[in-house]
């Protein structure tokens, strides 16, 4: 509960980043301890100018929680706080009677924010801005000592040099907790990224070189004098699938590494969902067959409403990987492809009687170099990568994906993409 609802005020350092999750975390912290110096200021009825300046920092925090929070303003609310940070403790320092209190060692811990916050430049700028300050602060107070006040009692001042040491003590701790937190979780998952490369490096090599044998035995077979035509021609064939196979993964490895680099493009154009529908049908039918599965496809919208803006390339990839997963691993019963239209969206569903996704592995399945491990996946031969890619072009396309599934009894996936209708004047304007 309480996780949940720290959760929502300052959301978690892998979705908006450390130094931004650090300014949320910040800003809420000051705006919460500025309140309560209102109220404490109002309890114990002290001047109105400290109580107005606590009333004015409270609101300006405030302020920029709110920016960060909902409108994602992190930048601009950085150089408001951290100027406004020097700004109160310029004052607080003067009201505080100068080197007699804590306030000038709070220096420490803004400079400690501006090494975690600011890239090179502007951390130049801020420390120097800084060091400027404390002379100026220093300068102040010895050419005109009379200037800043004293203590009335000397408890009173061993009371707020020891209070602040233990506040500025908790900040620090808080501070560095959370940096090594962040650190050791980016460092895990590096080792995780590291770990799932060996495996996808090893498997990858297995996956080549099973093609390649396969190529590279047979075409030693053809060389054998007297062979049969019949042989001749089985022997081309699985050359010809091993070599099919071999471009699949070649193809997978370049589409992910794409994706993984930013540089793959969007095409957009006029795609007609029912002809893709159709070659995917088509395509699929006679492998469907050979394995003794009912195949079947069904389009829902009128042929006038078929025609999208999108991009053909990548839904054709998307339905091929999922259909080719649904007969790879679907042994006996059924697959259906179809697809409905439900409000912006256009929701395609691929529908298997196969062996099913175990409960635990169903949301892992989406990432790179995943399988689920199978005791016959030598048998279903793949990369791992089919799944990844389609998901990475469906969140390309502004679509979700989904997937329903019982082990034993098949798996239902579902994916959407935008509903940008082409009305039918301008597809007789475009033809
Ligand atoms: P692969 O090349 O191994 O098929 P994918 O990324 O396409 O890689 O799929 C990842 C894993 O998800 C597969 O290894 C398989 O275990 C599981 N999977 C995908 N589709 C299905 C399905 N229709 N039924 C059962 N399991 C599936």
């Amino acid at each position: 509960m309480l996780k949940k609802a720290i959760h929502f005020l300052i959301r978690e350092p892998d979705e908006i980043g450390f130094d931004n999750y650090l300014i949320l975390g910040l800003s809420l912290l000051s705006a919460i301890l500025g309140l309560l110096g209102v109220i404490i200021n109002l309890t114990l009825r002290l001047s109105w100018f400290t109580t107005l300046t606590t009333v004015v920092v409270t609101l300006v925090f405030t302020i920029i929680y709110l920016l960060c929070r909902i409108r994602q303003k992190f930048t601009i609310s950085k150089y408001i706080m951290i100027i406004l940070s020097l700004a109160i403790l310029n004052v607080q320092w003067f009201i505080n009677y100068g080197s007699t209190g804590p306030i000038i060692y709070l220096f420490v811990i803004i400079e400690s924010f501006i090494i975690l916050l600011f890239e090179k430049r502007e951390k130049f700028i801020f420390t120097l801005v800084v060091i400027v300050n404390i002379s100026i602060l220093f300068f102040i107070e010895y050419r005109h000592p009379a200037l800043i006040g004293h203590y009335s009692e000397n408890s009173a001042r061993l009371w707020d040099l020891y209070f602040g040491a233990l506040i500025y003590l908790s900040l620090t701790i808080l501070l560095l907790q959370v940096a090594m937190s962040f650190y050791f979780r980016q460092n895990e998952k590096v080792k995780l990224a590291d770990k799932l490369k060996s495996a996808f490096l090893a498997n990858m090599s297995h996956e080549i070189r099973t093609p390649m044998n396969g190529i590279l035995g047979f075409a030693g077979l053809l060389k054998r004098p007297n062979l049969t035509g019949e042989l001749q021609k089985e022997y081309i064939s699985i050359i010809e699938k091993s070599g099919i196979r071999m471009l699949n993964i070649l193809n997978d490895i370049i589409d992910i590494s794409k994706i993984e680099s930013g540089l793959m493009t969007v095409s957009i154009t006029e795609t007609n969902i029912n002809e893709q529908i159709g070659y995917i049908g088509a395509f699929f039918q006679p492998e469907a067959e050979e394995k003794g599965i009912d195949f079947s496809y069904k389009c829902l919208l009128q042929a006038e409403e078929t025609i999208i803006l999108t991009d053909r390339e990548k839904i054709y990839a998307i339905l091929m990987n999922l259909v080719k997963n649904a007969i790879k691993y679907t042994d006996e019963g059924s697959v259906e492809l179809g697809y409905e239209k439900k409000g912006g969206h256009l929701e395609f569903y691929i529908q298997d009687t196969g062996i099913g996704i175990p409960k635990d592995k169903i949301n892992t399945i989406f990432d790179r170099f995943v399988q689920v491990d199978l005791v016959d996946k030598m048998l279903r031969q793949g990369a791992g990568l089919g799944l990844s890619i389609s998901k990475a072009y469906i969140d390309i396309l502004g679509g979700h994906i989904r997937v329903e599934s019982e082990e034993g009894q098949g798996s239902t996936f579902y994916f959407t993409i935008p509903y940008t209708f082409v009305p039918k004047s301008e597809n007789a304007q475009n033809n």
